[in-house]
């Protein structure tokens, strides 16, 4: 299947090949054609799929082919709402990217920062507006934001959106729609509060599923190391003296610990930033910016403030902390192995996480393979995982779906650092997709 088929407007097509998208993910081929024929969907989905262009397109092909009939000042059509500033960011730039022959335009509007550029944006005209939750009804309240013209509205990352307590600011986003209205709902998953928030905002809805544990077994090589939390620093800072020239993107479960794994570093003469919800708006665009240019190599994140991120040439995601709650760990191991290329995620778990471990892989429904042992133990630390004998790094269906995954025509190995398998170790006979093109 190509775009082409699927009988996207010409500028689009135009974009796609720009952006060297040859071919649609998964998603994009089942969602886009239910999107143009005009029916709502339910997508289920992580980031890392190509949800973005899943459901971009679809909405910048409706506008585009409506464009002749439009009045003259630019009204919202479509309405994107996402629960992080830097995902918000991120969609903007690729309606941008996607719509860049259409003569549509965009802006993004988020909390953190002042309002009045943001404001003067919309009095603008705009015909898609992406918005986190609290600044969309902030300035709904203000009167600067009418839905008289809405067709088109995303509830993207709803799971994401519970979980940072957005779900009374959605539940009022959802009462202002108008009734006749495209409607698009994604989530990771789908717990109770998410399916009941589904119904209430779709019609008659079609339903798009793209599991996590593929993506995980698909994509991304995977590994753990038992350690001590009091060793975890040391081996942090020998794994990334391992690879001095790898975009590293390290998560800590609190903003506290990433502020500290960020010392601990320095202290190492490794240059890193931490990203949270503490840090001003400002800080975290400046190390994003830094580490998506690769001016800094380590980036420490909080899992909120990573959802987002989505960078070219991310080689390896590291979980300092492994999450308490499984479906984190399959966000999080979805930064790296973008789309279908592939990346490396390697966790380290104390003794206070097994219980973690062993419930993401639950999940995932496979093992995360088990790292050979290192140099930083403990006198008396029991390293050896019960009962279990030492398995090979890597992991068998990574691999042998990878190279299913080589016909996909993806970007290949520009910066040398992808034919590794897990343990850092080069593998040269892995004919390896790597490095995304966005951003
Ligand atoms: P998303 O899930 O929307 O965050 O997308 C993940 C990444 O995949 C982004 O870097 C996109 O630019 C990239 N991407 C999306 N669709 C395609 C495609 N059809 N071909 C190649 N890359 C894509």
């Amino acid at each position: 299947m190509t775009f082409k088929e699927l009988g996207l407007a010409e500028p689009i097509l135009k974009a796609l090949e720009d952006e060297g998208y040859t071919q649609p993910t998964p998603i994009q081929e089942q969602a886009i054609p239910i999107l143009l024929k005009g029916k709502d969907l339910l997508g289920v989905a992580q980031t890392g799929t190509g949800k973005t262009a899943a459901f971009g397109i679809p909405i910048l092909h409706h506008l585009y082919e409506a464009i002749s009939l439009r009045q003259n000042k630019r009204k919202i059509k479509a309405l994107v709402v996402t629960p992080t500033r830097e995902l918000a960011i991120q969609i903007s730039e690729s309606f941008t990217a996607y719509g860049k022959h259409t003569g549509l335009k965009n802006t993004v509007i988020f909390g953190g920062v002042k309002q009045g550029q943001q404001v003067r944006a919309l009095q603008n005209g705009v015909d898609i507006l992406i918005a986190t939750p609290g600044r969309l009804l902030d300035l709904m309240n203000q009167g600067f934001i009418s839905f008289r013209d809405l067709e088109f509205v995303v509830l993207d990352e709803a799971d994401q959106m519970l979980d940072m307590g957005f779900i009374h600011d959605i539940k009022k986003i959802i009462s202002k729609l108008p009734p006749k209205r495209q409607s698009l709902f994604f989530s990771a998953t789908m717990p109770k509060t998410i399916v009941e928030l589904s119904r209430k905002m779709l019609g008659d809805f079609e339903r798009v599923t793209i599991k996590p544990q593929q993506a995980t077994a698909e994509r991304v090589e995977q590994g753990v190391y038992f350690v001590s939390k009091k060793n975890k620093p040391k081996l942090l800072v020998h794994l990334l003296h391992e690879r001095p020239n790898d975009s590293v993107l390290v998560f800590s479960r609190t903003k506290h610990g990433a502020n500290k794994i960020v010392k601990k570093l320095a202290q190492a003469d490794i240059r890193s930033a931490a990203i949270h919800g503490n840090k001003s708006q400002t800080a975290r665009q400046k190390a994003l910016g830094d580490f998506k240019e690769g001016k800094l190599k380590v980036l420490v994140a909080t899992d909120i403030a990573a959802r987002g991120i989505d960078v070219e040439e991310l080689s390896l995601v590291v979980n300092y902390d492994l999450p308490n709650v499984s479906e984190t760990y399959v966000h999080r191991i979805g930064r790296t192995g973008r789309a279908s290329a592939s990346g490396i995620a390697i966790s380290f778990c104390d003794q206070e996480e097994r219980p973690y471990l062993r419930d993401i892989e639950k999940l995932i429904k496979q093992e995360v393979p088990r790292m050979p042992e290192h140099q930083f133990v403990d006198d008396g630390e029991d390293l050896s995982e019960p009962q279990q004998g030492p398995r090979p790094p890597r992991n068998q269906n990574a691999s042998n779906n990878r190279n299913r995954n080589n016909n996909r025509n993806r970007n290949s190995n520009s910066n040398g650092n992808s034919n590794r398998s897990a343990n850092g170790n080069r593998s040269g006979n892995r004919n390896q997709n790597s490095d995304r093109n966005r951003n």
